[in-house]
């Protein structure tokens, strides 16, 4: 069977008989079996995926099935789904099985998607390699001897590498747009609260929102307008209504624009000369095209990325408390009195990267730091917003490239966690400001790694946002 790029082609021939969700499901698995190296699923749901495929082609032949019937899709392991494994990739939720499907996940089920199987992570959802998994790394299907980006990455491999059509990941700092960048695909991080984060694991709740992995913004907004959407359970939610987002694509075609480029992103030093040749490429592109682009400067730049590790790792020492061997999966052996439980449960169940966080955010917390640190953070996060939104009052978009450098080399990193820090230096600020964002492929380097071009747009603006992207998607 060929690759489908779509599901609307996909659709297309289920309708015409020429496939089944039964074949089409059975050859995502053979390309999960042959790619098995990658390790891009820490589960895969073969017999229940099957059968639930045979289930659609029924409801295709009598006339009932959803508006996903032929999209199958993997979830990475922080997405809760009922009755199956949940573990963020960590060891202390070991053998937890989720007790109900988040709400993101439900909605795609009652369209019929088929569920594949759960995709590896960096360990929380903390890392941009996906080196932080205690299921190992996950490789790039591009060069396997580099890492995919994280904290998505096997999300993000497993659309690329061709073993599901779609995939739902978090992005809390950059974790769908950096791995979307390094495997060559699209990546959609929404605005915040767009998406429910009910059944979503914690990280950092002010920032976490889902985010949707595909080859093409028709799927990406057809996924965004089904998961999207006012909740119950998660009292954060936007309550503004959904647009067709799928159908606004034609509607606003030909739209043009005015279009802001962050300047100290494009001359920074440590940018990779191809990257700003092929970000240089697109704007002129976009000229050509009648949109019409300006260098503004952004000077807060280098207070990004301290402001999102600062309150990032705040929220996450608190979020992570709940892991004490009482609760959920993991409880050490040697837990002879409560404080040898906590203690041996958490020093022997969390990873390095995660225990990194845990310190550095209940330090930043302390009564002696707080306003140093915390406090400090929150009015910088403040005024990078509004700096940030200032631009959007003159602006419909920002654009910047979505990483400094492309993939890396495994291991590249490992040793200087700032260093993997900067990873995220390009993404940061959707998620401190809120604002939605998208990695949209575009080219290559010199050894054919991919390389991402981001589009930032004002709050609740995906729809502009989408139809946007696809004329980049289009652009030659
Ligand atoms: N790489 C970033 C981090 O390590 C982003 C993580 C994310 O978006 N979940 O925090």
């Amino acid at each position: 069977m060929k690759p489908y790029l779509s599901l609307s082609s996909i659709q297309n021939d289920l309708n015409e008989g020429r496939i089944t969700c039964v074949g089409l499901t059975n050859h995502y698995l053979k390309n999960i079996d042959e790619k098995k190296h990658l390790n891009a699923f820490v589960e895969v749901y073969r017999e229940e995926a099957l059968a639930k495929a045979a289930e659609v082609d029924a409801r295709i032949s009598d006339g009932t099935a959803g508006r996903l019937a032929g999209m199958v899709i993997g979830l990475k392991d922080v997405l809760s789904h009922k009755d199956h494994g949940l573990q963020g990739a960590s060891k202390i939720l070991d053998t937890f099985q989720a007790q109900f499907n988040a709400t993101a996940v439900q909605r795609l089920l009652d369209e019929d998607a088929i569920v594949i199987g759960r995709n590896n992570c960096d360990e929380f959802a903390m890392g941009s390699s996906n080196e932080n998994s205690a299921f190992g790394p996950v490789l790039n299907d591009a060069d396997n001897q580099r890492v995919p980006g994280g904290s998505s990455g096997g999300s993000a491999v497993a659309v690329q590498a061709d073993m599901c059509l779609v995939s739902l990941g978090s992005d809390t700092g950059g974790s769908v747009r950096q791995p979307a960048a390094f495997c060559g695909i699209l990546g959609l991080k929404p605005t915040y609260s767009r998406i429910s984060r009910h059944g979503l694991i914690a990280y950092g709740s002010s920032f976490d929102c889902i985010g949707i992995f595909s080859k093409t913004v028709e799927d990406m907004a057809l996924v965004l307008e089904i998961a999207a959407g006012p909740d119950e359970f998660d009292s954060t939610v936007s309550a503004s209504p959904v647009p067709s987002y799928s159908g606004s694509l034609e509607k606003l075609k030909g739209k043009k624009y005015r279009i802001a480029c962050i300047r100290e992103t494009i001359h920074t030093d440590g940018l990779q000369e191809e990257i700003r040749e092929a970000t240089r490429n697109t704007i002129e592109n976009l000229k050509k095209n009648g949109h019409e682009v300006h260098e503004v400067d952004f000077p807060l730049l280098e207070y990004l990325l301290p402001t999102y590790y600062i309150l990032t790792t705040a929220e996450a020492s608190s979020n992570l408390s709940r892991y004490d061997g009482v609760k959920y999966g993991y409880r050490s052996p040697d837990s002879g009195t409560l404080e040898t439980m906590y203690k041996n449960t958490r020093t022997e169940g969390f990873g390095e990267e995660v225990k990194r966080r845990i310190m550095l955010g209940t330090f930043v917390l302390s009564a002696s730091y707080y306003d140093a640190y915390y406090t400090k953070a929150q009015k910088a996060r403040r005024i990078i917003r509004d700096r940030t939104k200032k631009i959007l009052e003159e602006y419909d978009f920002i654009v910047l490239p979505v990483t400094p450098t492309t993939a890396f080399q495994l291991g590249a990193h490992s040793a200087d966690p700032v260093e993997m820090y900067l990873a995220d230096l390009f993404t940061v600020q959707a998620n401190v400001t809120g604002l939605p964002a998208v990695s949209i492929p575009n080219g290559s380097d010199r050894e054919g790694l991919p390389i991402g071009f981001q589009v930032i747009a004002n709050d609740f603006e995906e729809e502009r946002l989408l139809a946007f992207s696809k004329e980049i998607m289009e652009l030659e």
